[in-house]
């Protein structure tokens, strides 16, 4: 796999915090370093891997481009990484962007006339893609052409412009922003799930091992339960506990020290971190358990909706901590017990 390092392809720069999986420049690096490149080494999401190894292989015997594919799931899940691993195992070239990045016409189109034949086009975050860039890939997608406008009032002419087949990956944390007409383009579409801790422990041993970093199978089960089921999370917690080990102990995470190093880094046992718990408690105490709407809810935590919704929800909603409902969200009997909340209020309106 060859990933383009064309300069001029506009790459989004994303903000983040300690336990948002986000992406952040010290991440990119560090992340194209530990990325796995084949499916043997891409952990978990055994399904998605073994569909897409037959549309690889049934691609391959057509002597076709694999279909478009679209991923979505919470940030941090390994979209990015599973488009390169295709690209690897297809033995193509990849061009990385991102939706943001693609502002005008002359972006898309830029991008899409310098693409090789086979070559994979990852667009992260494609739901943000504007409407104008969107019908440019319609033909693109469908007939691997691109329809140019040429000339103005009467002599305006359609110039039908051939482009080489490719395969379009797009991902998203959000599915159900995408136009129908866009998402209807994509052959496969395909939801990533969260890790199990067993995953993430493999996860966890594989970057340590990567990095030269020594850590006992107790110690990567420590991490591994304080992930948040997130790939991103975990290699990202490796990092510091290996950090407090080397300044703290003999640099070797065993259980002990990596439990002390997450205690001090404020991750409770079960993976939530400071936003997490400050979400349910601003639900459980300020709005007697819910429900209340995203944006009130937004308000009250100081936090970005769409971060609320796009990051930290999935994870709390997969665990059952919160339910949506259709007036907005409410904590769950099982949040209460797990935080230790004590609140009649809350009590009466979760059991209604
Ligand atoms: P996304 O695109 O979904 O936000 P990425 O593909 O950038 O997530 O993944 C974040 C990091 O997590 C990657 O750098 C990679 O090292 C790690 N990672 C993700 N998925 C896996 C996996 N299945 N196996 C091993 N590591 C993974």
């Amino acid at each position: 796999m060859i990933i383009s390092n064309d300069e001029k392809l506009p790459i989004i720069k994303k903000k983040t915090d300690k336990l948002n999986p986000s992406i952040t420049d010290f991440d990119k690096t560090f992340e194209n370093n530990i990325r796995p490149k084949t499916f043997d080494s891409y952990i978990g999401q055994t399904n998605l891997k073994s569909m897409l190894k037959i549309s690889i292989e049934a691609a391959k015997k057509r002597n076709v481009p694999l279909d478009h594919l679209l991923f979505y799931g919470p940030p941090g899940l390994g979209k990015t990484t599973l488009a390169c691993v295709i690209a690897n195992e297809t033995s193509s070239e990849i061009k990385i962007t991102s939706a943001p990045a693609i502002e005008r016409p002359r972006d898309i189109i830029g991008i899409l006339m310098s693409l090789k034949p086979g070559e994979v086009l990852f667009i992260d975050e494609i739901h943000r893609l504007n409407k104008v860039a969107e019908e440019i890939l319609y033909p693109a997608m469908e007939d691997f052409f691109l329809d140019m406008n040429t000339g103005k009032g009467q002599s305006l002419k359609t110039l039908r412009v051939p482009i080489p087949k490719f395969t379009l990956i797009g991902a998203t944390t959000k599915a159900g922003a995408l136009s129908g007409p866009l998402r209807d383009r994509f052959g496969i579409v395909h939801r990533l799930e969260f890790y199990s801790k067993e995953e993430l422990k493999q996860v966890i041993i594989r970057t340590a091992e990567i990095l030269n970093i020594s850590i006992t199978d107790k110690g990567a089960e420590a991490v591994a339960m304080r992930s948040r089921g997130t790939p991103r999370i975990a290699n990202r917690l490796v990092k510091r506990v290996s950090d407090y080990a080397l300044v703290k102990s003999n640099g070797v995470v065993d259980e002990q020290i990596a439990n002390k190093a997450l205690d001090n880094l404020n991750i409770d046992k079960t993976g939530l971190d400071g936003t997490d718990r400050g979400l349910i408690k601003i639900i459980a105490e300020k709005y007697q358990g819910g429900p209340v709407g995203l944006e009130t809810l937004a308000a009250a935590l100081g936090e970005d909706s769409k971060t609320i919704e796009e990051v930290y929800e999935p994870y709390l909603l997969q665990e059952g901590y919160i339910q949506r409902t259709p007036r907005g969200r409410k904590i769950t009997p099982y949040a209460v017990k797990m935080l230790n909340l004590n609140n009649s209020n809350v009590q009466q309106t979760l059991f209604e």
